[in-house]
């Protein structure tokens, strides 16, 4: 059984010095990794390089935190990577303050399109950055967000940044509905566990997450080694039936992390203080579970349901970063102006990746009218 401690701590600013005493908390109760001597490798949630007030990625007083926590406890090495699926080559985090992180702490910023090697899963295998092998310990530091594909984004989709740039694109296009996409996920998260997870939830994503939502202050700081009771916990944080949420689901059901809910070791504040209420949380449609690869129409009419991506001219700048992204082809510029995007409806499989990568909040996700 893996160890099923862990532990929230109420935190709701970005204060140093509490977040600091909130992680050697953390790690003592649920029995963190001894980091004496270690090469430690952090993989926080940089979906693309925003501002931290935005909330898309890990908030750089976190990450200092941890460092400074890592530096202290002998740790002879830190290392920050991750891989935002639309940068490649020599990508740096400046906006989102990690840079500057680095900096500050000694730590060195670890590119993760550089050098890949093969990972075998349950199901083929797929690249992952080499820099796993090269250090003696992985700790993830994910952000409490929404998803739209997915609903949540913790400690299990986190995993997903290890993998190096557009080849997460392609895994939509092998994947496509919504728990295929899961099971994916979970797949990759076993093969490759971090050894441990903090999770930023001092300030979430409620809405259209994981990149065009809003600020929510969720003000918890959460910690485990096992990514399925720490999602548990935070998606119960930000209002969702955790078994609702499709990784939870799967991976209880394969009992690797969990047998159940109830062999979680929580520790504390009680959750029902801890649970937002009016957190706005993605609508459960359930449409996209259904592979629309080897149904027929009637699948197709359901589809009309599930939410679409709608482009708004007016905020559009024709970066075409959606264009790039989209791993089915099914958007572009319109053939007369090449200036506004199109959608081919009947070749979109619904993984909202392009408005994960709009930076200019020109595509949002709504149900298409009947008719339309
Ligand atoms: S919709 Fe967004 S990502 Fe796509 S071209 Fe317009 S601004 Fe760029
Ligand atoms: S248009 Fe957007 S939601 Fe549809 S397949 Fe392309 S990236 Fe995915």
């Amino acid at each position: 059984m893996f160890n099923n401690k862990i532990a929230l701590r109420n935190c709701k600013e970005y204060d140093f010095n509490k977040i600091y005493s909130h992680i050697r908390d953390i790690f003592k109760i649920c029995d963190g990794p001894e980091v004496q001597g270690k090469r430690v490798l952090l993989k926080p949630n940089i979906l693309s390089d925003s501002p931290p007030e935005k909330c898309v990625t890990t908030h750089p007083v976190v990450i200092e935190a941890l460092i400074r926590f890592l530096q202290d406890n002998g740790a002879t090495a830190v290392y920050i990577g991750d891989s935002p699926a639309i940068h490649i080559g020599r990508f740096r985090p400046a906006k989102s303050g990690i840079m500057e992180v680095c900096k500050k702490t000694g730590t060195e910023w670890i590119s993760f399109t550089t050098k890949s090697s093969e990972l075998k899963l349950n199901r083929g295998s797929i690249k992952v950055t080499s820099c796993i092998n090269d250090v003696d310990l992985i700790i993830s530091v994910p952000k409490l967000k929404n998803h739209e594909l997915v609903y949540f984004t913790g400690a299990i989709k986190n995993t997903l940044g290890l993998v190096p740039g557009f080849n997460k694109t392609k895994q939509h296009a092998l994947y496509q509905d919504r728990n295929s996409f899961s099971q994916f996920l979970v797949d990759l998260s076993e093969a490759v566990t971090p050894d441990f997870f903090i999770m930023d939830g001092i300030m979430g994503m409620e809405g259209a997450g994981p990149a065009q939502g809003s600020p929510y202050s969720t003000g918890v700081l959460i910690g485990s080694s096992n990514p399925l009771a720490l999602d548990i916990i935070a998606s119960s944080v930000a209002g969702y039936d955790p078994a609702v949420i499709p990784t939870n689901r799967i991976a209880l059901a394969r009992g690797k992390w969990l047998k159940g809910i109830d062999d979680i070791i929580y520790d504390g504040p009680a959750l029902s203080s801890v649970i937002k209420k009016d957190f706005r949380r993605i609508p459960i449609t359930g449409f996209a579970n259904i592979s629309v690869r080897f149904l027929s129409n009637r699948i197709i009419m359901l589809r009309k349901l599930e939410r679409r991506p709608v482009f708004l001219k007016n905020k559009c700048t024709g970066c075409g970063e959606c264009v790039k992204i989209c791993p089915e082809n099914a958007i572009d510029f319109h053939p007369a102006d090449k200036k506004h995007i199109v959608l081919t409806d009947r070749k979109c499989i619904r993984c909202y990746c392009c408005s994960e990568v709009c930076r200019f909040n020109a595509i949002k996700v709504r149900i298409k009218p009947f008719g339309v």
